[in-house]
């Protein structure tokens, strides 16, 4: 599984809610961890693998032993949301990036889970700050958007050499123009939202 890396039109696609929770679902979101943990990620949006549906996954603790930690949002809504607090973001598709993000402090998001059941669940925190920015990527907002300029400034470079390498990889036939890409989105969409 192949994470996608800025500034790739499918992070920029803004997501459509999946119809159900299906046996194929389940080995996306499992393939999704394993790819997680391999770049000690911490959480992982369907967009950053190249897929238009709205869920994410996360595991504050990058660890998969540490099971109980391992959370599923298909779907999600954030319903309440409340405080405010900076901190440091980083994000897998923007490697080498790091900037300090301002985010609610605590939210109430609601989603389903695996099972196909609801969930409520109210976070702060890591927790909180990872599920809004993962959220985000499914409206196709990157972290990156949230900075302001001073910030933004700082990490100028990093996004350059990104941009560059993409438009290298593109021109090379590693990865598809962007009509076929908007064109692969379509048809995903199509079978499943
Ligand atoms: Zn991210």
């Amino acid at each position: 599984m192949r994470i996608i890396k800025y500034p790739h039109p499918t992070l920029r696609h803004k997501s459509k809610p999946l119809r159900r929770v299906d046996s194929e679902l389940k080995k996306t979101v499992r393939e999704m961890f394993d790819s997680m943990y391999e770049q000690t990620g911490i959480g992982l949006a369907a967009n950053q693998i190249d897929l238009p549906y709205r869920f994410f996954v996360m595991n504050i603790e990058s660890n998969p032993e540490a099971e109980h930690q391992e959370f599923v949002f298909i779907n999600p809504v954030i319903q309440k949301q409340s405080g405010s607090e900076e901190g440091e973001e980083g994000c897998l598709s923007l490697p080498e990036v790091y900037a300090p993000v301002r985010r609610s402090a605590k939210i109430l998001i609601s989603a389903y889970d695996l099972a196909g059941e609801e969930i409520h669940l109210e976070l702060s925190g890591l927790f909180a700050r990872a599920a809004q920015h993962e959220y985000d990527h499914l409206d196709g907002v990157l972290f990156i958007d949230r900075l302001g300029p001073s910030a933004l400034a700082s990490v100028k470079d990093e996004l350059s050499e990104l941009q560059s390498q993409f438009a290298a990889e593109q021109q090379r036939g590693m990865i598809p123009d962007d009509q076929q890409i908007a064109a692969r989105l379509a048809e995903l969409e199509t079978l499943r939202t």
